[in-house]
């Protein structure tokens, strides 16, 4: 292994031993030569905060693949493995799990500075092989095209033994060969036009084998009790794309809490209140005072049980997502929670102490009236009466994502979006705290949902690399 020689490269270095030092090792990963470089392209907090990260390490490293993490911070360089800090161009197989469409940036910049040529048919038989994985393939697996030498569609365990006979190769040809035969395998460089998405099981309860401090799910052990969601908001791909829904048996997700007990947990689902064997996972976390907190909830689904559970882990703050403004706005966006349910459940989080509430909502769309605003002021005037000590409002234009009912909508403009912002500010800066998202992050996100092949190298020089 090369170990750095100037004074940058050990700046890097460290950073990702520390990192590593922070980890607690829950489970052990065998350890074989380097072969694949797994890249989360975003920071080490949204990284593992991801169980796919720490999942698909695991289901490579338990078949005989040399598989190390990586993660991307804007001002690295020689890029580090997670687990022993060797660098990234010691590995032959670079695998890219694409979870949000801004990360292109991060793709594109780790590759550049890599010296690896965005084109796919531009590289040559010594650059690494690049696959590319991830939820953002399922509604669009054109934005890569170009760049992956091969795309997955789909969930990885589908074809694990495939893509790991695959990977043992040493000639990155004859990896290729044998990975264009697996149906989810989807690449346009080599000329595999048909594939097939296919969608795991969870027959085997994915979980992490470690927690770290530095996630959003701090020192937990990340367990996913469900893959897929039963609802079908309309400006939301996972009600869309991950077909069909997959719950977990809660006797395995009770041998996870059993076998790890000493641990805190952190549950996995899109929507937690939806898992059909919730009550029989709460009656054991009660009964073994385990402590846990969830990905997500919905506020009309929740129970007193429920949140004095998750009061006494870390909650210190009650998130709820109301999404539309008014009423008839969720009806339009096909989320099918009643103003009376939010209420509800907003009651009930103040009856358990909850002492502060984040709401999320969506704005931009044409509909939109003053009447509606009307009914949004009104709305965190009642939440103020309830004796909420603080509200935070994060306030998100609506993106548009294609495969969703929404596909053809145009965004709002980014002058119309800050005029409402302002206004909202106006109405009820005295009674929360407004976070509203940048229009231009979110404009990017709505570009890049919709590029294709060439479309995406030609954006990444126009939009990253000019200045
Ligand atoms: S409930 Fe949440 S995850 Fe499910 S479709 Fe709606 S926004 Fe998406």
């Amino acid at each position: 292994m090369r170990r750095p020689r100037d004074e940058e490269s050990f700046k890097e270095f460290n950073y990702v031993s520390k990192i590593f030092k922070d980890e607690k090792l829950i489970s052990q990963i065998p350890g074989n030569l380097p072969k694949v470089a797994l890249i989360f392209p975003n920071d080490y907090e949204v990284a593992s905060s991801s169980l796919a990260w720490s999942w698909i390490e695991q289901l490579l490293a338990n078949r005989g693949i040399g598989v190390e993490r990586f993660f991307y911070e804007p001002w690295f360089k020689r890029f580090y493995s997670v687990e022993e800090q060797r660098p990234i161009d010691e590995f032959s197989t670079w695998l890219f799990t694409f979870q949000f469409e801004n990360d292109l940036r991060n793709i594109a910049d780790l590759l550049i500075k890599r010296g690896i040529p965005l084109n796919a048919s531009d590289r040559e038989n010594y650059h690494p092989l690049i696959i590319i994985g991830g939820p953002v393939n399922l509604f669009n697996v054109e934005i890569l095209s170009d760049i992956a030498d091969l795309l997955f569609v789909g969930d990885l365990e589908c074809a694990i033994d495939q893509v790991s006979q695959a990977l043992m190769n040493d000639n990155k040809f004859e990896s290729i060969k044998e990975m264009l035969k697996i149906p989810q395998v989807y690449s346009k460089v080599h000329g595999k036009e048909n594939f097939k998405n296919c969608q795991g099981t969870l027959d085997i309860v994915p979980f992490s084998h470690f927690t770290t401090p530095h996630s959003v799910f701090k020192n937990k052990l990340l367990v996913e009790i469900g893959r897929g969601c039963i609802r079908r908001c309309a400006f939301c791909v996972t009600g869309y794309t991950k077909k069909p829904v997959k719950f977990a048996n809660a006797e395995s997700v009770i041998e996870i809490f059993r076998k790890y007990k000493t641990e805190e947990f952190g549950l996995i689902s899109a929507t937690i209140t939806d898992y059909p064997y919730l009550n029989t996972l709460l009656d054991h976390m009660e009964r073994e005072n385990i402590k846990f907190s969830v990905s997500s909830m919905r506020v009309d689904d929740v129970n007193e049980r429920l949140l004095k559970m998750l009061k006494v882990t870390d909650h210190k703050s009650f998130t709820v997502a109301p999404e539309g403004i008014s009423q008839r706005i969720r009806e339009i966006m096909l989320k099918d929670i009643t103003q009376e349910g939010i209420f509800n459940g907003l009651t009930l989080g103040r009856n358990v102490g909850f002492e502060h509430v984040k709401l999320y909502y969506i704005i931009g769309f044409s509909e939109e009236t003053s009447e509606d605003y009307r009914e949004f002021f009104w709305f965190i005037d009642e939440v103020n009466k309830m004796g909420y000590r603080k509200i935070t409002l994060s306030i998100n234009p609506l993106v548009p994502k294609p495969k969703t009912p929404f596909e053809y909508r145009k965004m709002i403009d980014r002058k119309d979006y800050e005029e409402r912002i302002k206004y909202i500010k106006k109405n009820l800066q005295d009674k929360a705290k407004i976070y509203a998202e940048s229009y231009k992050e979110s404009f990017m996100q709505y570009q890049i949902s919709r590029l294709k092949g060439i479309e995406t190298i030609e954006f990444i020089k126009e939009n990253f690399m000019k200045k």
